[in-house]
């Protein structure tokens, strides 16, 4: 579905398709995020990389532990390529969403981070949902909390909430549509051009969202301490050294405003799919990918004999990388660590959700 195509379903404030309003670069932060809660690279223990040759016995151990325990594996595609490998999907948030909306299975393993944990919880409220480490948070759901959300609500009264999915529960169940970074332009187009938009939490998004759609967005100040950390500088580095790289741009990455002032045809803003998507159908060789490191793997098994190059390779989520093989194991053997969102937060949450999906 095109932007353009997208409705609404069963919105507070449902309307046909808008147009866009006039163009608007002017960023519009009204609020100061508090401080996010502790984040960065001491707050959590990354394990060390495990012994490649391990990897095939516990890979074989795990299927056969998913089979015996009905249980479906997702992965994100910033996870450990070997927790890739063994997963029955790999995606982003909007892929992973809709497998766990209509999986068969009883139990969902979701190797990825709380929230998106959460969200299959929400999605699939009769089915256990079990995340391996209970410590993969995310800095960006971090950076709004729902009082905050709450409080904000109060200063725009009658503006439509758009929150992306890197969101705890309770701020979800606060929003009126949820997006991701591969629906988020069709989901603010959905919005009628009269009303007012909070977008949160990421400001880079917001930012980039002001810009494609021509809205004027009121933003919260947030930020993913990944994708904040790739700057204008890693990407001018590797253009002048690669000069004939395509440049693929996560829009959570805080290079992307500055970037997007001086971008040619081989610059293309995406989400984690779209960059998957768009390499394997361009007719280039080489790219300069600019998010989490993790994507490098699924890019390479896409679209093989091309050459992806991150722009920071220190751009990796400690996050994405607490999930091993070991944990894994552990979580479907014993069933841990069971994720539950209280069904009065998670009924509402769920239709902000719902929305989200529909259009696409
Ligand atoms: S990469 Fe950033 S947004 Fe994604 S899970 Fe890690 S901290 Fe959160």
């Amino acid at each position: 579905m095109s932007p353009d195509d997208a409705k609404p379903v069963a919105a507070p404030t449902a309307a046909a398709p808008t147009a866009a309003a006039a163009p608007t670069v002017t960023p519009v932060a009204t609020t100061a995020a508090a401080p996010p809660a502790a984040f960065g690279p001491g707050s959590v223990t990354v394990p060390p990389p495990g012994d490649p040759a391990t990897f095939p016995a516990l890979q074989a151990e795990i299927r056969q532990l998913a089979h015996d325990h009905d249980a479906v594996i997702l992965a994100h595609s910033y996870e450990r390529p070997e927790i890739q490998d063994v997963a029955d999907h790999v995606g982003d948030s909007l892929r992973l969403s809709r497998v766990a909306a209509s999986a068969p299975e009883s139990t969902i393993v979701f190797c990825g981070v709380s929230f998106m944990a959460e969200t299959a919880k929400i999605l699939s409220p009769d089915k256990r949902v079990l995340l391996p480490d209970l410590k993969a948070g995310c800095s960006l759901a971090d950076s709004i909390t729902v009082e905050q959300l709450r409080a904000w609500k109060a200063e725009h009264r009658g503006a439509i909430v758009v929150s992306y999915v890197n969101t705890t529960a309770a701020v979800k169940a606060e929003s009126d549509y949820c997006c991701t970074s591969s629906n988020a332009r069709a989901v603010i187009n959905a919005i009628p051009v009269d009303r007012q938009i909070l977008f949160l939490p990421d400001m880079f998004l917001g930012l980039w969202l002001q810009r494609v759609t021509g809205r004027k967005l009121t933003i919260w100040l947030g930020e993913c301490h990944v994708h904040a950390g790739i700057r204008p500088a890693d990407v001018e580095q590797w253009h002048r050294d690669l000069p004939g790289a395509e440049l693929l741009i996560h829009p959570e990455c805080g290079c992307t405003s500055q970037v997007l002032e001086a971008a040619g045809d081989d610059v293309h803003i995406l989400s984690t799919e779209g960059m998957v998507t768009y390499a394997m159908g361009s007719k280039a060789d080489t790219f300069l990918i600019a998010t989490e490191t993790g994507i490098l793997h699924r890019l390479e098994q896409k679209a093989p004999g091309k050459r992806f190059v991150p722009v920071n390779r220190e751009a990796v989520c400690q996050y994405m990388k607490l999930t091993t093989l070991e944990k894994l194991r552990d979580s479907l053997r014993l069933g841990v660590y069971e994720i539950d969102v209280p069904a009065d937060i998670a009924a509402r949450a769920r239709l902000a959700l719902e929305r989200m999906i529909a259009i696409g």
